[in-house]
C-alpha cells in the first residue's frame, strides 16, 4: 500500500539548532545586513563584490555545521511515509540528514548559476565563489539564490505536492515570505496542519494543531503525533 503523504515546509527556523542564524530573530542575520545590501538583484548590480562576500561566508559556515535532530527525524519520517520537504532554506541540511524528496524554493547555497540564466547551474566545490569565475555563456557566476523580488520557479511543482498532501506541517518559519507563506492554502480541505515553532506565528488557517517547541524536539514529537493520527 501506498505510504500516506506528508508535505513539510521548512523555514530558518529548522537549521538555528544547527548554527545558522535565522532571518528574523533578535540575532537574526538581518541585524547585520540590510536585505537590500545583500539579497536583491540591484544589490547585485551595485555592489556583486559585497553580494559574493555575504554568500561565501554563509557557504563557509555551512561546511562547518551538521543537520539536527529535526532534519534526522523527517529523513527517518520516510519509513512510514511519503515525506515531501519543501523548503525555504539554501543550505543542504535536509539532503545531508538523508531526506530523498526536497524541494528548495529559494535556491541552493552550494550552487552557482549564470547571471543571464537561472536554470544554468553548477555545483560550487568549495566554499568560494570570485568575481572572474564565469558560466558557460560567458557571464559573471552568481550564487544560485533567488532573490527578493525575482521569481520562485518552484512554486509551481511545491503547490502540486501540496495539493496531494494528506498531512501539512510548518516547521521553523515565520511565514512572512511570499509566496511560499501562502502554501498552506493549497492543502486539501480537512488535511491535518500541523505547525512547529518555539514562537506563535499567524497561519491564517483555521484549525493548526501548534507544537510550542523547538524543531529538534517538536519534530520528533510531530512525527509521532501524524504516526497516531494515519495509525503507520
Ligand atoms: P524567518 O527567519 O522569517 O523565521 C524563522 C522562524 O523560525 C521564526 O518563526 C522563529 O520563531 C523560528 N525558530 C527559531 N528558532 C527555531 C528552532 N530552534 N526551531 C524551530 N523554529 C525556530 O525564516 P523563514 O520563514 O525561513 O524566512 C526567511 C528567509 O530567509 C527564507 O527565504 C529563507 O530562504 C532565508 N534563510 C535561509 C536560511 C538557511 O538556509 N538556513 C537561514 C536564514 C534565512
Amino acid at each position: 500500500m501506498a505510504k500516506p503523504r506528508l508535505v513539510v515546509l521548512t523555514g530558518a527556523g529548522i537549521s538555528a539548532e544547527s548554527g545558522i542564524k535565522t532571518f528574523r530573530d533578535a540575532d537574526g542575520l538581518w541585524e547585520e545586513y540590510k536585505v537590500t545590501d545583500v539579497a536583491t538583484p540591484e544589490a547585485w548590480a551595485r555592489d556583486p563584490g559585497l553580494v559574493q562576500e555575504f554568500y561565501n561566508q554563509r557557504r563557509k559556515q555551512l561546511l562547518g555545521v551538521e543537520p539536527n535532530a529535526g532534519h534526522l527525524a523527517l529523513a527517518e519520517a520516510e519509513q512510514w511515509f511519503d515525506v515531501r520537504v519543501i523548503t525555504q532554506n539554501i543550505d543542504d541540511l535536509h539532503e545531508r540528514a538523508g531526506s530523498s524528496k526536497v524541494l528548495h524554493l529559494h535556491g541552493q547555497l552550494r550552487y552557482a548559476q549564470s547571471s543571464l540564466d537561472a536554470s544554468d547551474i553548477y555545483p560550487i566545490e568549495g566554499w568560494e565563489l570570485r568575481m572572474g569565475d564565469l558560466a558557460q555563456d560567458g557571464s559573471q557566476l552568481r550564487p544560485h539564490v533567488v532573490w527578493f523580488g525575482e521569481d520562485v520557479p518552484n512554486m509551481v511543482p511545491a503547490v502540486e505536492w501540496v495539493k496531494e498532501a494528506e498531512y501539512f506541517a510548518v516547521i521553523g518559519s515565520s511565514l512572512n515570505v511570499y509566496p511560499a507563506a501562502s502554501l498552506g492554502a493549497f492543502a486539501p480541505h480537512g488535511c491535518p496542519f500541523f505547525l512547529v515553532d518555539p514562537k506563535p506565528v499567524s497561519t491564517h488557517s483555521a484549525e493548526v494543531t501548534f507544537i510550542q517547541a523547538p524543531a529538534s524536539t517538536g519534530t520528533p514529537e510531530m512525527i509521532q503525533r501524524i504516526r497516531e493520527l494515519a495509525g503507520v
